[in-house]
């Protein structure tokens, strides 16, 4: 957006008005404004939250979606996005940029990702800036949810590829993570970690069709057992674990429907209310840690002492340990 625009309250009560309009120009230019890091924009993507505000419209369900390179997420999403349109949904994705190294570089490319969602106009597809390293989540993921939801999506879909650390930190921002796996030969649980499995609200075992619906069934049933004896303890109960499609269309309705009612009754029972609210002291208190290295950084003092620290370690002068300790020792913020 013109800088002018960003300096000016007037502008920016424009932007937030455009975006609760629903103004696509407006979403994409409130999203690049909150994700930016620029120290400038930092205020304008500040007061820009706090005109979408968070008022009494229904909340939008925030679902991430997770699994590995190949497992089917993109043509999930856009099975299961396009199911929500032939509802009368409104759809946004937060999606993981192709072209980055651990998606493992979609061969079909950019373009032909998600192509009903994309080319919807009940629809806003956009990919999350440097997913490469974090698997789909950026520093500002929160905030971009905030704006999408202030434009009044029903359902707000973030993918994330399993990378680890991804999914906890999907997990802190959504309202349901659903894991995709894929059926594999012999134990069906190797290769998934029993954290992430304790993470997620639902599991779908993905292209259950032609010759591999059998082998999906008796993943899906073995995954269930196994969840009832690890998750016997679990408040919520044990995941729901799902088989699906996305190809031929089968599972999708029920995993919606679950969806649904479970968002549904977490909203009139207050509950979602509460989950939020956590989510937001967890997701300040990141923030806080980013502020203050940011901070910390920018300090001259600190920035003489860290390269000095820094040049001690490498001649061997010092110990990396008593380094970090001088580092700080020697250059207090002022207070
Ligand atoms: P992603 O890397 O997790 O986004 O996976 P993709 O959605 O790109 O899918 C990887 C491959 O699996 C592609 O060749 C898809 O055509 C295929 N695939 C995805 N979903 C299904 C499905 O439901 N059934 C079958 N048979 N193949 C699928």
């Amino acid at each position: 957006m013109p800088d002018d625009a960003k300096n000016d309250p007037n502008g920016l009560r424009a932007l937030a008005d455009g975006v609760r309009q629903s103004n696509r120009r407006a979403i994409a230019r409130a999203i690049t404004l909150v994700e930016s890091h620029r120290d400038e924009d930092l205020d304008a993507a500040s007061d820009l939250l706090g005109f979408l505000g968070s008022d009494t419209r229904k909340p939008a369900l925030r679902l991430g979606i997770s699994g590995v390179p190949g497992v089917g997420k993109s043509t999930f999403l856009e099975a299961f996005g396009s199911y929500l349109l032939r509802r009368g949904l409104r759809v946004a994705v937060l999606a993981i940029d192709p072209s980055s190294t651990v998606s493992g570089g979609s061969v079909l490319g950019d373009k032909t990702r998600m192509a009903t969602l994309a080319s919807s106009d009940q629809a806003f597809v956009r990919p999350t800036p440097g997913a490469g390293a974090s698997g789909g989540i950026s520093p500002r993921t929160r905030e971009a949810m905030a704006v999408l939801e202030a434009a009044n999506f029903d359902v707000v879909l973030v993918e994330t590829i399993g990378v680890g650390q991804s999914e906890t930190a999907i997990h802190d921002l959504v309202d349901y993570l659903l894991l995709l796996v894929l059926t594999g030969a012999g134990d069906e649980l190797q290769g998934i970690k029993r954290g992430v499995l304790e993470l997620a609200n639902g599991i779908a075992v993905t292209k259950a069709d032609r010759d591999n619906r059998e082998r999906a069934e008796s993943a899906a049933r073995e995954l269930r057992s196994a969840l009832k004896i690890l998750h016997a303890a679990r408040p919520a109960g044990p995941a729901t674990v799902f088989t699906c499609s996305a190809l031929e269309n089968l599972g999708i309705a029920e995993i919606w429907s679950e969806l649904e009612q479970g968002h549904r009754e977490r909203v009139e029972s207050g509950a979602l209310e509460q989950l939020r609210r956590d989510q937001g002291v967890l997701w300040y208190e990141r923030r806080v840690q980013e502020e203050a290295i940011r901070r910390w950084l920018q300090d001259p003092r600190f920035q003489r002492a860290f390269e000095a620290q820094r040049q001690a370690v490498a001649d061997g002068r010092t110990t990396p340990f008593a380094a970090a300790r001088a580092t700080f020792g020697s250059s207090e913020p002022e207070r």
